[in-house]
């Protein structure tokens, strides 16, 4: 009998040597190509290629907090391109609660949720969570990155069909890739061809169907028809996955989000958010039914194999649930920003695409031109990033800004001026 050796794994041939012909301990009979492989020149090969087509990030550190202005790449700034639209990041109740949560809690939670790291301000902001969302239970994740890469690939599985927008999150997309389920896309938004596709979903036999969208779209700041959606789904008996990251704090009544403002609350199978943008801190959730609950916490890996929060940033989390119920201003005033920003981008002859939220693209085109618009507008103390292919198509390249309801007006027309500048020297406007 002969016994094998495996001494490793390449991904075109595995290499093996008899147990009989120790000797042969430098000579594997098939031929190992290590010493030809060149393990890491990939990396800078990739990263050139990047830079040669200007497609690389270049990061911008901050030397101060994220608020209306900043301390960027060592300069004051205003700061048009951070998801801190309530500017709760610097509300003083929601530092405190994250102060007062150290003291009695701890750095850390020292566990993952189901073994030793539910705390008690965790089942807390679960509770707020919850009854803010008007849904019988909520479930908190590290990120909303890891809610939905962990739960949907757990809502859909072999013979169940997923259908999602086709501009959806980078994050669901990943989730949707977890799962064995079969996936198809319908056009942005475009609810006949949602109806399409599940009428033609009717003739095959799947056990279970998902439609998921975002709620608000990240790059161009429109709405999902998240009331056709939720009626399409309802007669077709498919589960619906809307992930509100953008309209959290931003849509609908105290900010509840997409469900709040289309009037369709507690007919969305699973609401998932986020903590990290409107809300000011960071962390994901979802939220709905117990059963839901339930099952997402015993499925998502996740939730089940990844450390829980520190106490001090759930407690900061439900302090924000509460800030923004009980002081309403801080969303009239992103609104009030917004209206007045898109108005004025417009009078001065910017395309601001089909945005219906405090996310206003200002288009550009040309891939290059709009970096160097972002590094111009960062000469006049505008901090505001390129969007770029491959996060939209190649010609329809953007200068994505997003409102603070800590803006004064005074700033709105800094910025305006110095759009108008830039936009002019460019030939954009
Ligand atoms: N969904 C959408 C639509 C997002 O924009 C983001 C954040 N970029 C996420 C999910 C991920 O959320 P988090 O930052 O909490 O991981």
């Amino acid at each position: 009998m002969n016994l094998y050796v495996l001494l490793g794994t390449t991904t075109s041939k595995t290499i093996i040597l008899k147990r009989a012909d120790w000797s042969a301990r430098d000579k594997p009979l098939v031929e190992a190509s290590h010493s030809k492989r060149d393990t890491r020149s990939f990396l800078r090969e990739e990263y050139e290629r990047l830079v040669t087509q200007d497609l690389d990030w270049r990061i911008r550190v901050l030397g101060s907090n994220s608020g209306p202005w900043g301390v960027v790449s060592g300069k004051k700034t205003l700061i048009l391109c951070s998801n801190n639209y309530l500017n709760l990041t610097n509300h003083p109740k929601v530092k405190k609660a994250a102060l007062d949560a150290i003291e009695k809690y701890g750095a850390g939670s020292g566990s993952v949720r189901p073994i030793a790291g539910t705390m008690n301000p965790h089942v807390e902001l679960e509770e707020t969570l919850a009854r803010y969302k008007r849904t019988e239970a909520s479930l908190a994740y590290a990120t909303g990155f890891a809610a939905n890469s962990g739960l949907i690939p757990q809502l859909a599985a072999e013979g169940d069909l997923i259908i999602s927008d086709e501009l959806n999150h980078g994050s669901i997309i990943d989730g949707v890739r977890l799962s064995r389920a079969e996936r198809t896309v319908y056009k942005h938004r475009d609810m006949e061809n949602l109806g399409k596709v599940l009428n033609e979903a009717e003739n095959k036999n799947y056990k279970h169907i998902l439609v998921v969208t975002d709620g608000v779209f990240s790059m161009d700041g429109d709405i999902a028809p998240a009331d056709r959606m939720v009626e399409l789904a309802e007669e077709h008996g498919a589960m619906t996955y809307i992930d509100d990251a953008h309209g959290d704090g931003v849509l609908g009544e105290f900010g509840r989000g997409i469900t709040s403002h289309f009037n369709i609350e507690g007919r969305v199978d699973v609401e998932m958010g986020t903590f990290s943008k409107a809300f000011g801190v960071v962390g994901g959730y979802v939220a709905g039914s117990r059963d839901l609950v339930n099952y997402a916490l015993n499925k998502s890996r996740t939730w089940l194999l990844s450390a829980s929060h520190p106490a001090s940033v759930v407690a900061s989390c439900r302090a924000s649930l509460q800030v923004v119920q009980k002081e309403p201003e801080h969303l009239r005033n992103l609104w009030n920003n917004t209206r007045y920003f898109k108005e004025g981008l417009k009078k001065l002859g910017f395309d601001t695409g089909s945005s219906q939220t405090p996310i206003t693209p200002v288009m550009v085109g040309d891939s290059s031109k709009a970096r160097r618009m972002s590094e111009m507008l960062f000469e006049e103390k505008v901090f505001a990033l390129p969007i770029i292919y491959p996060m939209v198509a190649r010609e329809k390249a953007r200068i994505r800004t997003i409102m603070n309801a800590g803006h004064s007006s005074q700033d709105l027309d800094y910025a305006l001026n110095a759009f108008e500048k830039v936009g002019r020297v460019l030939g954009i406007i």
